[in-house]
């Protein structure tokens, strides 16, 4: 039907005649003439109607916004002193022979370039907010990324292969979506959380190098940077060492912020071990765009009279640690209650502070409320090991390690960035060494803390079994600007070692057969060894595209309590169709 896109008008294209097809974007009246800028994906580009065409005139007084047009006309330059140069094709016009409607449109809920429209506005209105550039674009950018992985990955060998979307249900970690079988009275399918174990047996299989660009399932509570059903590039490659597929998957990360953003990560990603970060920086993600760091006093609080740090330092895993903020003498009471607060909605009971006045003068030059119950050794220590000087402000965290670097890691994140201590720039880098698992309190049982089938470091077998918490697996962690964007580990290849971690996760011998005998089985035919990652698509173009929320560049995302706005889903379904699953609500559905 077209001749051009709109968008790629140019003066190059003065005297043609073009047909261009797209939507009235917004039309204007101007006494005699009448303009309509008609929209594409590629752009906009300006139609003027002049009543000598009596016709085409006529037409366009009709036209309303995203009514869907196709008009032929000549290219003109615009007159002088009517450019517009924030237009690629600002520079010129079409004067219209002909027009026709070939749909028209209601009006629309909301002016497609409005600004700060309620995301549930959006969501319902989601095929008319997928119109506006910034979605338009964010989905393009996303395509681009995809190609980009999808090139880079052929290129080095990895074989697309397509794995099963119902699955059976595996106590992998998450809560899975099921699904009802008709032919099997009581019996599920699970969504795949993940295709981990189908590509664990591609390897076994022998294709050496996979990868898809794949959906996975994982019904939990969701927040800004979670869905339900989210993408992954899932990957696994066959007799490789752990450097080298951290090495070739910082590549592919690398050729994909090039090719779909022009954004050149530093090479190499630096390294840093699980514990080191927790230590540094309280998180297993840090940000390393803000420079500020924790440090470590839990030593020096061992004999204080103060019970709030002495209590957490003298107990097994209790951790007591300090945020030095430079300059941040200057803080006022009401700004230091309001961190506080925020740390109250992560479960902090109290946030400790002491600000340097002048140093030179010891205890007398420092200000704070718990000042009088720290001895003058333990406040030397502070000053030394903080590295605070005057004007500076120092926050304590005192209590089990986790909570201790969860406040500190969070106020860390929330001042580096509100007062300054961040840069602006891509700051990659690889988690590693991470401890095999971690104890749920609650359970009161170890729980895998990346998935059962990563493979302990060498000479931690031992540990599996035995002492759990001195297992540390060969497990990464891709991290950019604070957000994890791809994690993955070298499985375990040996059908004993597996039964081991099993077993220290209390899966009895009938469980392992019922829900893992497949891989048990396939573990014993020769398993090469080999490993894998998986990158959160859906996060990697969420920074690519600076968006707030992975929403931003998912086509058709579902809100944070799970519900579809456009199509309304999940939905009640009829007697029939319960009947034909063998199922019976306990509950009649809310309307
Ligand atoms: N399957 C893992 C996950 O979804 C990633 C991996 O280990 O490759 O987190």
């Amino acid at each position: 039907m077209r001749s051009h896109y709109c968008g790629e008008l140019s003066a190059a294209l003065v005297d043609r005649v073009v047909t261009l097809c797209g939507w009235a974007h917004r039309r204007r009246d101007h006494g005699g003439v009448i303009f309509i800028d008609l929209r594409d994906r590629e752009g906009l580009a300006q139609a003027v109607f002049n009543p000598e065409r009596v016709e085409a005139f006529a037409i366009a007084e009709r036209v309303r916004n995203e009514f869907v047009l196709k008009v032929t006309g000549k290219v003109r330059r615009r007159p002088q002193g009517t450019v517009n140069p924030d237009l690629p094709s600002g520079e010129v016009e079409v004067m219209v022979q002909e027009v026709e409607i070939l749909n028209p449109s209601l009006t629309p809920p909301f002016q497609l370039d409005e600004e700060n429209l309620s995301e549930t506005v959006r969501l319902e209105n989601r095929v008319l907010d997928l119109r506006r550039e910034p979605m338009q674009k964010n989905l393009r950018m996303r395509h681009r990324a995809a190609m980009a992985a999808r090139r880079f990955l052929d290129e080095h060998g990895f074989i697309d292969i397509e794995t099963p979307v119902l699955y059976k249900s595996t106590p992998e970690g998450a809560r899975e979506f099921l699904v009802p079988s008709r032919l099997h009275d009581g019996h599920f399918y699970a969504l795949p959380q993940s295709p981990q174990l189908f590509k664990q047996m591609l390897m076994i299989a022998g294709f050496d190098r996979y990868y898809q660009i794949v959906k996975c399932f994982r019904d939990e509570d969701l927040r800004a940077d979670r869905q339900p059903e989210f993408t992954q590039i899932d990957v696994e490659t066959s007799f490789l060492a752990e450097e080298d597929i951290r090495a070739l998957m910082e590549r592919l990360a690398r050729h994909m912020f090039r090719e779909a953003v022009g954004v050149e990560l530093p090479d190499p990603f630096p390294v840093m071990r699980y514990d080191e970060a927790m230590r540094d920086y309280g998180v297993d993600k840090p940000d390393l765009r803000v420079t500020l760091k924790l440090t470590e006093l839990t030593e020096v609080m061992k004999d204080v009279d103060f019970k709030v740090f002495s209590g957490p330092a003298n107990a097994p895993g209790g951790r007591v640690v300090g945020l030095r903020v430079p300059g941040g003498g200057s803080l006022t009471r009401g700004e230091i209650d309001a961190y506080a607060e925020y740390l109250k909605t992560l479960g902090s009971r109290g946030l400790a502070w002491i600000k340097v006045n002048e140093r030179a003068k010891g205890a007398q030059g420092l200000q704070s409320p718990i000042v009088k119950n720290l001895h003058a050794k333990a406040l030397t220590e502070v000053l030394e090991r903080t590295g605070a000087g005057d004007g500076d402000i120092i926050f304590f965290a005192a209590d089990k390690a986790d909570s201790a670097n969860a406040h500190m890691g969070a106020l860390r994140q929330k001042i580096g960035h509100e007062r300054g201590f961040a840069e602006k720039a891509w700051r990659p880098l690889w988690v590693v060494d991470f401890p095999m698992f971690e104890y749920d309190e609650d359970a009161k049982e170890w729980k895998a803390r990346h998935h059962p089938f990563t493979s302990p470091k060498d000479g931690h077998e031992a540990y599996i079994e035995s002492a759990p918490e001195k297992a540390y697996a060969k497990a990464y962690d891709m991290v950019l600007n604070g957000w994890e964007i791809a994690g993955g580990s070298v499985r375990i290849h040996r059908e004993e070692i597996q039964q081991k971690v099993f077993n220290a996760l209390k899966i009895s011998k009938e469980e392992q057969r019922a829900k893992f005998g497949f891989l048990l089985d396939a573990l014993q035919y020769g398993a090469p060894p080999h490993g894998g990652i998986a990158f959160g698509f859906d996060r990697m173009v969420t920074l690519m595209a600076g968006a707030d929320a992975i929403r931003d560049v998912i086509a058709f995302p579902k809100t944070q309590r799970g519900q579809d706005l456009l199509t309304g889903a999940p939905t009640p379904v009829t007697e029939k169709q319960l009947r034909e699953l063998h199922i019976r609500l306990r509950n009649l559905p809310q309307p």
